[in-house]
């Protein structure tokens, strides 16, 4: 039965919070943390057990699962006691976006406290994540799959198995790649049909519905057209995973030229104060005079 297991969700930024919530309307018991209480705190209503710190998340939980920033805020989280308070038999399900070498330090850790990891970072976004429609990109032993999914089932409309602990990570890096690069032609897209005198909404409104217009397009194109920028996925966040994505291809011996120039995009993006807003705000580095 998932519904009397409990589950200590680290991390209730964007994400996690969306997460706890359809754990808790799913009957699991939710014990949350966050570094800033107050984001936690409104999971109380809902009937979280809001905790002051990691341990007391943990404390005999079934579930760990942390959606932090990156691999430091989660070593930094979940470092000391917290791993060995969790029950026995309990598992990791760890899914922030850490990329390789983040995983590799992550179930390390796992490892030294022997407690199952699975690695699953996760496709999808604000949205998708409050309507219980993320993909899951799961890889870990064989043996806590079903309990994993117990747990996925509340927030995931699809969970892919993978191999090891580390292939999650590795596809998500691929996607990122894609998005990243996505992100950064459609911001100068947008940008060069402007300078050119083309309304960029005719451009969006020509490729949608056929084989160039992608869904994608439409939603980050628009924001940009809008010149507003609500957020979904942070500026500063799509950078980190840029980066992480330029180190795996640097750890391969490859170089990603265009994922290189859209990192320097986003770098510029976050210099004129456009961090926290969403990741579709690099398009203001490729329009300084709007920005
Ligand atoms: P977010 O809203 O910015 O939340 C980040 C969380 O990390 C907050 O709980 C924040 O705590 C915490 N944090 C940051 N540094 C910390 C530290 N040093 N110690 C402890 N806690 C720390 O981010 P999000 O969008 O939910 O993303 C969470 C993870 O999911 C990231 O790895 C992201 O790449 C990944 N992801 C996001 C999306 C998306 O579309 N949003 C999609 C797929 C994957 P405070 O509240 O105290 O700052």
């Amino acid at each position: 039965m998932a519904d009397d297991k409990t589950v200590a969700v680290l991390g209730t930024g964007i994400m996690g919070a969306a997460m706890a919530r359809n754990l808790l309307s799913a009957g699991m018991e939710v014990r949350a943390w966050n570094r800033s209480r107050e984001k936690a705190e409104p999971l109380a209503q809902e009937g979280a057990e809001v905790a002051d710190n990691p341990a007391d998340a943990a404390k005999g939980a079934d579930f760990i699962l942390t959606m932090l920033s990156d691999a430091d805020a989660v070593e930094e989280a979940v470092g000391g006691d917290v791993l060995s308070a969790l029950a026995e038999d309990s598992v990791w399900l760890q899914m922030s976006t850490v990329g390789e070498g983040g995983n590799e330090r992550l179930l390390r850790l796992a490892s030294d406290h022997d407690v199952a990891y699975v690695d699953a970072p996760v496709l999808g976004t604000r949205q998708p994540a409050e309507q219980g429609q993320l993909i899951v990109l799961a890889s870990g032993p064989k043996e806590v799959r079903e309990r994993s999914e117990q747990v996925f089932g509340a927030f995931a409309g699809k969970t892919v198995w993978l191999g090891e602990a580390g292939e999650g990570s590795r596809l998500k890096l691929v996607v990122n790649n894609w998005i990243v690069g996505l992100l950064g032609v459609l911001a100068e897209t947008v940008a060069f049909a402007e300078a050119t005198g083309v309304d960029p909404a005719k451009f969006l409104e020509t490729i949608e519905g056929g084989p160039l217009g992608l869904p994608y397009a439409q939603m980050k194109g628009s924001m940009m057209v809008e010149d507003d920028f609500p957020t979904s996925f942070s500026a500063n966040l799509a950078r980190k995973d840029a980066a992480l994505v330029l180190d795996s291809a640097r750890d391969h011996d490859l170089h990603l030229r265009i994922a290189e120039a859209v990192t320097a995009r986003f770098d510029e993006a976050i210099q004129a104060g456009h961090g926290e807003e969403d990741m579709a705000a690099v398009y203001k580095a490729a329009r300084p005079d709007r920005g």
